[in-house]
């Protein structure tokens, strides 16, 4: 007993009765815990094996500081609660136990988290954007989103997504340039006369933005905005620089929906989910297209098909190239960051994921005459809540848009014949190469614009947007007018070469 030193407590133990007994001192204010360790140490025990002691009458004291002093005389005894050396292994196996779920977490447990800090981030970022807070608020939540985007980056490994870099989008949203559109520019883009030459990407980027938020479908589907410029980013990355299907063609299939949106006034007969699939679709329907492609007008055997292409082997001949369109598109949704159809629940998702399926295989060109019969067999008795009709409907829609250049006024319309023609040429030339048969329409030496156009336009586009005609009567003028004038232009343009060839024969035929 060492009481006179009043911050240590000191007691004599006896574990054996026949041995002397063993003292330990300790500070009144270290803890039960350390105590026992202190036993365990003194009687060569594992630190964690369990002990209870007992006084020399046999009672059970509790371990702690304050308990009872002792003497030599009546030392307490100590009882190991298991034995020592099973103790040892326990803690043993313990170790080896938690090391291995540690490991086992790490690997498996890396997208969860991944998914959950992005479920943050998104939260983070919605909170941002969306309720305007004061500015220390929003200051706190940057260093939030920096934090956590730290914090990804660090755990981020192997296990993303790093066999196609291009599905995660590359530049960092806050930096993404914001243009304001000027109220002019806003009203031009619900017109098919939009003149869709003059921007930059990033302008298109915006406009597009745009288009989503004016319709509502932000807010009425509680998107993320920043989700939808990440998400908008990937998609522009995922378009490849062909001629012609590339992300302005894109921006002008989508453009066109829009401008068809609102001058059918389509939001008073569909839903909004209907008018999502619609802009998601339009948006989507040629994503990751190579560049070696099919006219997407009138041809059956494409050149996917006949070169036995990779695509065409995937999807078993059956519409190669929209197949994949699709797959990139739910590709890139899959992604956290890029996913604006995180508010949805599984039912809604699995509705709209279905319904941009149909739209985008139905730009399949092979099928247009198989959609386009289907529909005028309902337009004179169209009923917009028969399932089957309105997806028909959407379907042609999609279809009228993919292959609206036409439409648009004659500046905007002339370049893309050329960059079409350019794509056609690029694969008759490698058809050539690889002894396939080429298509006439894509021979360098059979075609010229006029006749390229004219019979797409009398065949195909006008009978199309004829039948459309028939439950929008108000796109006469801004759509089928146009499609007329282009045609009787292209008819004109078609004389002058004719006239140019015989004038020119009858010339040699004088020279001889
Ligand atoms: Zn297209």
């Amino acid at each position: 007993m060492f009481s006179e030193v009043p911050s240590v407590g000191s007691l004599i133990t006896n574990n054996d009765e026949s041995a002397f007994g063993e003292q330990v001192v300790f500070s009144r204010f270290c803890s039960p815990f350390d105590i026992k360790e202190l036993f365990c140490t003194a009687l060569g025990l594992p630190r964690n094996t369990g002990l209870s002691l007992l006084d020399s009458t046999g009672a059970m004291v509790s371990i702690d500081p304050t308990m009872p002093h002792n003497t030599e005389r009546s030392p307490y005894k100590v009882v190991p609660l298991s034995g020592g050396q099973l103790a040892d292994k326990e803690e043993l196996f313990q170790n080896v136990l938690t090391q291995v779920a540690e490991q086992f977490s790490r690997a498996f447990k890396i997208n969860d988290l991944k998914t959950e800090v992005t479920n943050r981030l998104a939260m983070l970022e919605k909170r941002v954007e969306l309720d305007g807070m004061k500015v220390v608020q929003i200051e706190k939540c940057r260093s939030d989103i920096k934090k956590l985007q730290e914090e990804m980056a660090s755990k981020n490994n192997s296990h993303f997504i790093d066999d196609n870099k291009k599905l995660t989008p590359r530049r960092d949203v806050p930096s993404y340039p914001k243009y304001h559109l000027s109220q002019e520019t806003m009203e031009a883009l619900r017109q098919p006369s939009f003149d869709v030459w003059q921007w930059e990407h990033n302008e298109m980027l915006s406009c597009l933005e745009h288009m989503y938020h004016e319709l509502e479908l932000v807010k009425d589907f509680n998107m993320n905005p920043i989700t939808l410029k990440r998400w908008l980013l990937c998609i522009h990355d995922n378009y490849r620089m062909n001629p012609f299907h590339n992300f302005r063609h894109c921006f002008c299939v989508t453009q066109m929906m829009y401008s068809m949106i609102c001058i059918c006034s389509l939001q008073e007969m569909f839903t909004q989910v209907d008018i999502l699939i619609l802009m998601t679709a339009a948006v989507c329907h040629d994503l990751d297209h190579p560049d070696t492609t099919t006219r997407k007008t009138h041809i059956l055997l494409t050149y996917q098909v006949n070169a036995r292409t990779e695509l065409a082997v995937r999807y078993n001949d059956i519409s190669p190239l929209e197949n994949h369109h699709c797959a990139v598109a739910f590709q890139i949704l899959s992604q956290p960051d890029c996913n604006i159809f995180s508010s949805f629940d599984a039912d809604t998702f699995k509705q709209i994921r279905q319904g941009i399926i149909t739209l985008i295989l139905a730009t399949d060109m092979a099928r247009h005459g198989e959609i386009l019969d289907s529909f005028k067999i309902k337009v004179d008795s169209f009923d917009f809540t028969d399932e089957e009709h309105v997806t028909c409907l959407k379907m042609v829609l999609i279809k009228c848009c993919d292959i609206s250049n036409e439409v648009r006024p004659m500046e905007v319309a002339e370049p893309w014949v050329d960059c079409l023609l350019e794509e056609y040429f690029m694969q008759s030339d490698r058809e050539k190469v690889e002894g396939l048969p080429v298509a006439p329409f894509m021979d360098r030496e059979k075609v010229t614009k006029p006749t390229a156009q004219i019979g797409f336009i009398k065949f195909v586009l006008i009978p199309m947007f004829e039948a459309v005609m028939k439950l929008f009567p108000q796109i006469e003028d801004v759509m089928v007018q146009p499609l007329r004038g282009s045609r009787e232009r292209y008819e004109q343009l078609k004389q002058i070469d004719e006239g140019t060839y015989e004038v020119r024969g009858r010339g040699a035929a004088k020279e001889k």
